[in-house]
């Protein structure tokens, strides 16, 4: 579903991925470790097009884009990449003016051009698998933050992506709150959605990941099952990583 082959990006001097490569297949669960300032939520972004690799091939589905200083961007290109990604965000970016129906129906209705009703036929079924259908009506500051996580995760579904990407989700929660947010997580999992996300949760990667990625100065320094990394990794690094986090 991803392929990433020899993705740099370097914000001014600082080499921030350096020859990342990465493949995801169609409904894993990858999970994205390593130290602060390693260049996780760069990964992400690049795979989003938030960011742009200065250098390297990103391929996303059917669509495959290649990057190299000189050449212009083309936007049909960036579009058809970033069609097939949703993308859920540490402080989850609703729109704070919008009620929770409304965050969701946003981008079906304006950017996939669905019908009001459409929309929020569609909204409401993702709204009930989230648990929060009853909660449609309410503006996000009237929701707990593990109930806005929730709606961001929705938001992102409701744009039916091919992969979402989750960057630290429950780093902003409360510890009681954390729970209900990897349970979403954990059931789109299970229902086979590919899902590339940067966390600290331990517990939740060594339970759900198919594939666990450790990054470390911009570089994958292992990638494995969470048996491969967690019980069998004798990369120093890692292991020095692991001890901190457990
Ligand atoms: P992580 O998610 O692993 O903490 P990041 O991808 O956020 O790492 O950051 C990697 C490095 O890139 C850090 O040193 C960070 O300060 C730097 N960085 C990230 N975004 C920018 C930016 N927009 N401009 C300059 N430096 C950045």
């Amino acid at each position: 579903m991803i392929r990433m082959e020899g993705i740099h990006k370097h914000f001014h001097d600082l080499h921030v991925l350096n020859h990342i490569d990465l493949d995801v297949e169609k409904g894993s669960t990858t999970v994205v470790i390593g130290p602060s300032g390693s260049g996780k939520t760069t990964l992400l972004r690049c795979l989003k097009l938030l960011d742009f690799p200065d250098q390297g091939t990103l391929s996303i589905a059917k669509a495959t884009m290649t990057f190299s200083g000189e050449v212009k961007l083309n936007k049909t290109d960036i579009r058809s990449i970033r069609k097939h990604t949703g993308m859920v965000f540490q402080n989850y970016n609703l729109f704070p003016h919008l009620t929770v129906l409304q965050n969701i129906m946003e981008g079906p209705v304006i950017v996939l051009k669905q019908s009001s009703k459409t929309a929020k036929d569609k909204a409401l079924s993702i709204l009930d698998k989230v648990g929060l259908r009853d909660r449609a009506d309410y503006y996000p500051h009237q929701l707990s933050g593990g109930q806005q996580q929730r709606v961001g995760i929705a938001r992102a579904m409701a744009m039916n992506p091919e992969v979402l990407l989750f960057d630290e989700p429950t780093s902003a929660l409360d510890p009681e709150l954390v729970g209900e947010v990897l349970k979403v997580m954990k059931d789109l999992a299970f229902e086979g959605m590919t899902m590339v996300i940067v966390t600290h949760e331990m517990g939740f990667a060594k339970e759900v990941a198919d594939q666990v990625v450790i990054m470390d100065q911009g570089a994958i320094i292992e990638r494995g099952t969470p048996a491969d990394i967690f019980d069998a990794s004798t990369n120093e690094r890692t292991l020095q990583f692991l001890r901190k986090v457990n």
